[in-house]
């Protein structure tokens, strides 16, 4: 497979002719917070969220201190299977994993937080869920831009891991 250098030049590659594609086949008046949205996950997709997470790689190292977090993931998914190497189901594993991960942290942070300030940490709970199963309804350009995010960066990294593979095989 192409190394992490590599598939990192072709996700800021991606997001940089993203740019003019957003622009051209948005109609105006254009929202640029969704161009934003769509070129940002692309490249949190590609740059933090690879499919590479399932190894000791390049993108787990870039995690730094938190990379504990993906610890477990790494473990649990074969390097290279179709739970992180898939077009759909990788970056919606990913997404899901993270989503998890964070609310947990956000948990145990704001347990913390109740022992000093009185906060209702189930309200906010139910609050972050009520956001994040709207964001579709409420946002849906945002929503859609994010959704096609994640997938390209995702997707261009097994493009690439295909064709160098089958380049190999052939040279
Ligand atoms: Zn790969």
């Amino acid at each position: 497979m192409p190394s992490g250098k590599v598939h990192d030049q072709i996700t800021i590659a991606a997001a940089a002719a993203c740019v003019p594609l957003w622009w051209n086949l948005t109609a105006a008046p254009r929202d640029l917070s969704a161009g934003v949205v769509l070129i940002g996950s692309l490249l949190f997709s590609g740059l933090l969220i690879s499919p590479d997470l399932d190894l000791n790689s390049s993108i787990y190292k870039r995690w730094g201190p938190l990379r504990f977090l993906w610890w477990p993931y790494q473990k649990a998914v074969p390097h290279r299977s179709w739970m992180s190497h898939s077009y759909v189901f990788g970056p919606l594993l990913r997404t899901a994993y993270l989503l998890a991960v964070v609310y947990g942290v956000l948990r145990i942070g704001l347990w913390t937080i109740r022992a000093v300030f009185p906060l209702d940490r189930n309200a906010l709970s139910r609050q972050w869920l009520h956001a994040l199963l709207h964001l579709p309804r409420e946002h849906p350009a945002h929503f859609y831009m994010l959704v096609l995010g994640l997938l390209l960066g995702a997707g261009l990294h097994c493009i690439a891991d295909t064709v160098w593979s089958a380049a190999k095989r052939r040279f």
